[in-house]
């Protein structure tokens, strides 16, 4: 009996883990074509400041438009990429086109807020990387400011010592570091004595599951303290309900990103919320967006 669900349950993992590698197979042999077909697109997700009411900036998130699969997301390319090094080409392609976007801007005589790009882990592993990130900035001559740079909680952890000495270059270079993921896992309060960044993204999983004694609220409020101390300003992200966005101004924090205020969105919707509309109708309409009092 026992030997017979055994078999049964191996079968069914094999045929499950076949089907895991043919899925990952189908993504690597198509990801060349898809980069020179311009399958993959970036879009935009706002940032709002909790004291003004205003979009502060935008996070560039890119999205795989494939032929026949339709709309893939980057949870299912991204850790293939990673594993395949081809992230390195997507990640450049994605900084690219955020560079191209800002310049036809600027070009336009209009004033584009900052715009931040993820940076993978595994694009540390180029030695290079400050450089070729401030020779494709500077050749579209977009000021360092409106280019900003996340990199993920974990990425602290594989190389402490070169991690800090590329944030340090960076922003030497003039640009701005994010810590993306803040609270998500893997690294410890410790990286933050070492790695000097200029803005915390805090992970909304404190908010999650049961919670009656309120802990990952008075977390939450620690962050922020901290993040004040550290002369650090906070983006929580991942804020879907009122409730949160209430609870994140009152402890102070500055910045808000989620889908409570708006999902990623493709550039001509971003580009209408960042100019079209006269100032005071957007802050009215963040205003009510985030129902102030
Ligand atoms: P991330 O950088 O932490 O980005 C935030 C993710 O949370 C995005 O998922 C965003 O769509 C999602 N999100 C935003 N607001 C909410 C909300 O209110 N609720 C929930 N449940 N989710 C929300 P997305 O776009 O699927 O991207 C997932 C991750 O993939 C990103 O996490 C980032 O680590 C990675 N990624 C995306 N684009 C790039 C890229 O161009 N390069 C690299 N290296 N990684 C990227
Ligand atoms: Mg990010
Ligand atoms: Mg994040
Ligand atoms: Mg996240």
């Amino acid at each position: 009996h026992c030997k017979g669900n055994y078999i049964r349950n191996y079968a069914f993992y094999t045929r499950q883990m076949s089907q895991e590698i043919e899925k990952e197979q189908r993504i690597v042999n198509s990801m060349k074509s898809a980069l020179e077909n311009h399958e993959f697109v970036v879009f935009y997700q706002p940032k709002y400041g909790l004291s003004d009411n205003q979009i502060a900036g935008a996070e560039a998130l890119v999205r795989w438009k494939h032929p026949e699969r339709g709309m893939i997301s980057p949870g299912e390319f991204i850790p293939v990429f990673e594993r395949n090094g081809f992230i390195t080409k997507l990640d450049y392609y994605v900084w690219e086109q955020t560079c191209i976007q800002l310049r036809k801007w600027m070009d336009e005589g209009k004033n584009p807020l900052p715009i931040s790009v993820n940076l993978s882990r595994v694009s540390l592993y180029n030695k290079d990387i400050v450089n070729v990130i401030c020779n494709l900035v500077d050749s579209y001559r977009i000021p360092r400011r409106l280019f900003q740079v996340e990199l993920t909680e974990s990425a602290y952890n594989t190389n402490p010592k070169a991690v800090q000495d590329m944030m340090q270059r960076l922003r030497e270079e003039g640009f701005y570091i994010l810590m993306d993921d803040f609270g998500s896992g893997y690294s410890s309060l410790n990286v933050l004595k070492d790695i000097v960044v200029d803005v915390l993204k805090m992970d909304m999983k404190f908010f999650a599951g049961d919670d009656r004694e309120g802990r990952g609220e008075n977390i939450m409020a620690a962050v922020i303290r901290m993040a004040k101390w550290l002369n650090m300003p906070v983006v929580a992200e991942g804020v879907e309900r009122i409730e949160q966005v209430e609870f994140l101004r009152s402890i102070g924090c500055e910045y808000v990103q989620g889908y409570y205020f708006a999902k990623p969105m493709p550039v001509e919707e971003y580009e209408k919320l960042q100019f079209d509309r006269p100032h005071a109708e957007r802050k009215k309409e963040t205003e009510r967006l985030v129902d102030i009092d």
